[in-house]
């Protein structure tokens, strides 16, 4: 009997170089634009043109008016994946939003410009810096070259938001965190944000997170460059960065950051009623 093995010899690689594995921008936004496809309050409204070594991009943009208010029309603007690896905010937003078409009433007086995809070139190569080599999140307000961070800037500029979100994942936390800066306020948004979340994931309660000083998951410094409203603004917007564990399971982040989203328009529209009536 032989028993011998039959090892064949190995069989070459085919000799060709094959194109670079690119990640699917459209994939990516598919339930969006299927969403604003069928709805009457969602727009779809893609912006800005730019080549990034012979390829074009624009950066997406879907605008929600919730139904009319009592006051003024609150505008807020939510950013994510500006880190290209960490489409975890842009499928958050599309839980967000898909929660809203489902009870349009939790953006009662809002009118939201959402920006899933602040890095399509980064997000492509399934890397954190867009393809240019820029970290993209230290470039704003600084003069930066580059072209995502000054169409960002002009939207942030044109549109005077009330409030910035930024959502990320952070692949070095094993729970949520956030920053805050801008209003006053800023943390008694976070703080119920991040205590609604916590139904699907851990808080962070460390004493320092991402180098800074941190009190059940919030810090409020953060790295200069980061995007945000223009320094030395009279009236600066809210502003808030969300962070979820990125090893935890992705349906546990996209719903965090969907259940804190929905609970930073109910407190802001709240605190904005008590200041009206004042
Ligand atoms: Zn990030």
């Amino acid at each position: 009997m032989n028993t011998a093995i039959n090892l064949k010899p190995p069989v070459d690689a085919p000799s060709f170089d094959p194109l670079p594995q690119r990640r699917s921008l459209d994939r990516l936004l598919a339930q969006l634009d299927q969403l604003a496809e069928n709805s009457s309050q969602l727009i779809r409204k893609p912006f800005g043109q730019f080549e990034i070594e012979g390829r074009r991009y624009s950066l997406p943009r879907y605008i929600y008016l919730g139904p009319k208010g009592g006051g003024d029309t609150i505008r807020i603007g939510i950013f994510a994946t500006i880190h290209g690896d960490e489409p975890e905010g842009a499928l958050g937003l599309s839980r967000f939003v898909a929660a809203l078409e489902k009870n349009p009433e939790l953006a009662k007086g809002y009118c939201l410009f959402i920006y899933p995809l602040c890095n399509p070139s980064g997000f492509e190569d399934g890397t954190r810096h867009a393809r240019s080599g820029k970290d993209l999140n230290r470039e704003f307000w600084k003069d930066s070259a580059e072209p995502e961070v000054r169409l960002l800037e002009t939207e942030i500029w044109t549109h005077a938001f009330d409030g910035i979100i930024t959502l990320h994942a952070d692949d070095m936390s094993d729970g949520l965190y956030g920053y805050v800066a801008g209003a006053v306020h800023s943390e008694n948004l976070l703080e119920p944000a991040l205590r609604e979340a916590e139904q699907f994931l851990p808080r962070n309660s460390g004493g320092e997170i991402d180098g800074f000083a941190a009190a059940n998951g919030v810090i409020s410094l953060g790295y200069p460059g980061v995007l945000r409203a223009p320094p030395g603004m009279k009236r600066p917007p809210f502003e808030i960065t969300l962070e979820t564990p990125q090893k935890a399971p992705l349906h546990r982040q996209v719903e965090s950051f969907s259940a804190a989203l929905q609970t930073i328009l109910t407190e802001y529209r709240y605190l904005m009623a008590i200041a009206q009536n004042i």
